[in-house]
């Protein structure tokens, strides 16, 4: 992820870095160059502006011009920027709210987002190294396939799933899911909730009943990196109708560009929490937004 941004970004800041002295007017290009590698990155254009707007305010003047080292004081300056516009100056964006057992966690998306396998990659991550009890359940009562699918995985994880009942309401399942984690001794659960291809009424409805009836800690929206600016209008809509708390942006180990990861933040306001980085079941990393913007400058 982020390598074509990375790259560009590395050449305007090697030209930048081997000048001496540096003008005003030598930032203002170089900035320049950098809006254009950022909207080229898929970057919304007012996140992209602000980003340009906020680095020249600090990089223009005399304290970065005149000092020992200009070009390295505007890489500095680029770098806290972007630590800020993928956390919001969050210092741990990527924890979880998941004391007081049985905590509730509400998975929720668009179909093909990779909802169900992320549910299943937090459950083991959770279990392995928080030494957490998880159980999960689907409450995809429109294809019993999905509910298959989570709990074929959670056979591979080695984690509980809610025993799957017909003819049962996604309402009935997130009680029965409660009661049992409640009876079990879990200290978290997890209900992956149905998607649809596109955001409708039935789908928000059914969520927001299964919200209301759990009360869920934390509500992790799982949308897909490679649609860029779409992701972050799904978490848009997704944020308004259900409320989330936290963003999974999957699939970021096939984004050379990234552009939803550092508009998501400074657009719907929400965390990104963790990312997806490949099918398998240990292909999910915590969001660390210093190690990105690392990553971005090389
Ligand atoms: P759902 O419909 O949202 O529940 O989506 P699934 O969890 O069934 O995932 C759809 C497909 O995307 C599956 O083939 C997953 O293996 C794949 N997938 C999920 N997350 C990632 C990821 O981070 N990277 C890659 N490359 N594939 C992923």
């Amino acid at each position: 992820m982020f390598e074509n941004l990375s790259d560009r970004l590395s050449g305007v800041f090697e030209r930048l870095t081997k000048q001496g002295a540096l003008s005003d007017e030598d930032v203002k290009t170089a900035l320049r160059e950098v809006r254009v590698a950022l909207l080229e990155a898929d970057v919304s254009l007012p996140v992209a502006r602000a980003f340009v707007k906020a680095v020249q305010d600090k990089a223009t003047g005399q304290a970065v011009t005149k000092s020992v080292t200009p070009g390295q004081q505007v890489v500095k300056i680029v770098h806290d920027e972007l630590v800020h516009v993928l956390s919001g100056d969050d210092a741990n964006p990527g924890e979880m709210k998941i004391d007081n057992p049985p905590a509730p966690i509400l998975m929720v998306g668009l179909q093909g987002s990779g909802k169900t396998t992320t549910t299943a990659k937090l459950a083991r991550r959770l279990s392995q190294r928080n030494g957490k009890r998880v159980l999960m359940a689907s409450l995809d009562v429109n294809r019993p396939a999905a509910m298959e699918q989570l709990a074929i995985l959670g056979q591979q994880i080695g984690v509980d799933t809610l025993p799957i009942v017909k003819g049962q309401t996604p309402v009935q399942i997130a009680t029965r899911a409660k009661q049992q984690a409640a009876l079990g001794g879990y200290d978290v659960y997890m209900l992956d909730t149905a998607g649809r291809l596109h955001i409708d009424d039935v789908l928000m409805d059914e969520v927001q009943s299964v919200r209301d009836v759990v009360k869920p800690r934390e509500t992790l929206l799982v949308v897909d990196g490679l649609t860029g600016q779409d992701a972050v209008n799904v978490a848009q809509e997704f944020d308004g109708k259900i409320g989330v708390s936290g963003v999974v942006l999957t699939r970021m180990d096939g984004d050379g560009r990234g552009g939803a990861a550092l508009s998501m933040r400074a657009i719907t306001g929400k965390p990104i929490k963790f990312v997806g980085l490949g099918e398998k079941m240990d292909a999910l990393e915590e969001f660390h937004p210093d190690r990105i913007a690392g990553r971005i400058l090389g």
